[in-house]
């Protein structure tokens, strides 16, 4: 039985590098009828940021991305907050001690940092480590029955491990393959302190294990941590139910230069987080992908593509379809880098995949704040009519105003450009063409364009577009005649007239 997790710290708001790896978890665990657990690990309570966790389970639920039991939902496994198990991790660490493979520590911190300087003075860098360990203080140079007195005493310290001197620790990697460290290169982790909380490597470990955790699927930034892993599964004698890890290539910049960071986000102006973050401390506002208006099917299928590839060219794929066709294999090794036109893109297609109904709902609502009301179907025809020219809802309004409002002013470079002083005169032609022909698509095309415009010799761009400024106050829009038959015969008409009069005296 496949069980993942995906378990961050609720240090803020959620980055969409922490949002595709909750999805790639979730792809992986619904293709293998597996459980997708939700664990908050907060056990670094200097970081805790309020309001951070209930964003984590906004934000992945908006996306869609669903949890078999977690911290908001409960579960066999709970509770699934670190801070809410603080009493079950001191016996692991105990037990760490116990079979010699971990040590207290007393070591103060000027302690600590008088000896990074010593080194430094050296040009070198100070490790607590097999090397030095002995030079500190703890168990392992006092002895442990000194150490016994000094926490009876109430002394702080830590937990440290003590890694094996000089052996080589092998990290499996699903998307790697084997990535060898040697012990001598890492440094003796704090697993424990004496306040009761035990440290993310220890805590993670320890849930993992008692959470029945079967797949490790996270970010790359957590691969040097790995061998400290292993060798703590190893130190507990869980190594026949060790996880698989598989490690996620990172987010880049959109210039390919380094991880993907908030900054770039405010730099080139898109979101790097799923909904908008109000900083509770600084009050700092940061944008969302929600709240920009990107649909959650946009946003998933375009994470689920930055890292991975579904081994043929297709790029629209919906969660159901990333659930058949998502493989471990066919994550990259290398960066993605962020590219925000095919963001756009991804928006783009899905807003086309809206029905014409659920695209009137974002045009309806908008007109409401515009003081508007309107016939629906009249607002759904519109809505089916404009879609292809939107990629974000926020566009609506701008595009379809003048379906639903006569322009209250004329676009100044378009009038130049094409209202000539002569223009007035075709503009009644127009209205008394309107006044006698059937009002029909044909029959106002060839009195129009046929006989009045051709056959005099005129300019057909300069009086269509004139007409247009009349009508939507500025060159764009859908083919004319197509919306002088939406708008009516008498809306038409009283624009035209309007457009005459303002224009005239004007120029
Ligand atoms: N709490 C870690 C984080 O915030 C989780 C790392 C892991 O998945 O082991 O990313």
């Amino acid at each position: 039985m496949v069980r993942v997790r995906f378990a961050p710290s609720p240090t803020g708001p959620l980055h969409i590098g922490g949002v595709r790896t909750a999805l790639y978890n979730y792809l992986f665990a619904r293709q293998n009828g597996g459980k997708m657990i939700l664990r908050i690990e907060d056990t670094d309570q200097t970081r805790f940021v309020p309001g951070a966790e209930q964003y984590i389970i906004e934000a992945l639920d908006w996306l869609g991305i669903k949890f078999d039991e977690g911290v908001h939902l409960g579960g066999p496994f709970g509770p699934y907050r670190q801070s809410d198990r603080k009493p079950m991790y001191r016996q692991y660490a105990e037990q760490l001690i116990r079979d010699g493979w971990a040590y207290y520590a007393f070591d103060k911190p000027e302690a600590l940092e008088a000896k990074r300087k010593e080194y430094e003075a050296e040009k070198k860098t100070f490790q607590y480590d097999c090397n030095t360990r002995l030079q500190m203080e703890n168990s392992l140079s006092l002895g442990m029955e000194e150490a016994q007195r000094r926490i009876d005493a109430g002394e702080p310290y830590v937990v440290r491990f003590k890694f094996p001197d000089n052996i080589d620790i092998t990290v499996h990697d699903m998307i790697r393959g084997d990535v060898t460290m040697n012990s001598r290169l890492l440094d003796d982790k704090v697993l424990f302190k004496s306040d009761g909380m035990p440290t993310y490597h220890l805590a993670n470990i320890v849930d993992d294990h008692t959470m029945e955790i079967t797949h490790v699927i996270r970010g790359e930034e957590w691969l040097p941590s790995a061998p400290l892993h292993v060798m703590l599964y190893k130190a507990f004698g869980w190594e026949d139910t060790m996880p698989r890890f598989a490690h996620l290539p990172l987010l880049l910049k959109p210039e390919g230069n380094g991880k993907l960071s908030k900054r770039d986000g405010d730099r080139l102006g898109f979101p790097v987080f799923p909904l908008e973050w109000h900083d509770p401390k600084s009050g700092e506002i940061s944008s969302g992908y929600r709240e920009k208006g990107y649909l959650p099917q946009a946003v998933v299928n375009m994470l689920a593509l930055m890292g991975w590839n579904p081994g043929t060219e297709q790029e629209i794929m919906s969660m159901d379809e990333l659930i058949k066709l998502f493989n471990v294999e066919h994550i990259s090794k290398n960066g993605a880098k962020f590219n925000l036109d095919k963001a756009k893109w991804f928006q783009h297609e899905y807003f086309q995949m809206l029905s014409d109904e659920e695209v009137a709902d974002h045009l309806e609502a908008q007109l409401k704040e515009h003081g508007i009301s309107a016939d629906r179907a009249y607002i759904v025809k519109v809505a089916g009519m404009m879609k292809e020219r939107i990629t974000f809802p926020s566009e609506l309004w701008d595009t379809c105003c003048y379906f639903f409002q006569a322009p209250t002013e004329y676009n100044e470079k378009d009038v130049a450009k094409r209202w000539t002083p002569d223009m007035h005169i075709h503009m009644a032609k127009v209205i008394e063409i309107l006044n006698t022909v059937p009002f029909e698509h044909d029959a106002i095309h060839k009195a129009l364009l046929d006989d009045y415009i051709a056959a005099n010799g005129l300019n057909t761009g300069k009086v269509m577009n004139s007409l247009r400024i009349a009508v939507v106050g500025r060159t764009v829009g859908p083919d004319m005649i197509t919306l002088i038959l939406m708008l009516g015969k008498d809306e038409t008409i009283r624009r035209v007239e309007r457009a005459i009069e303002k224009l005239k005296i004007e120029s």
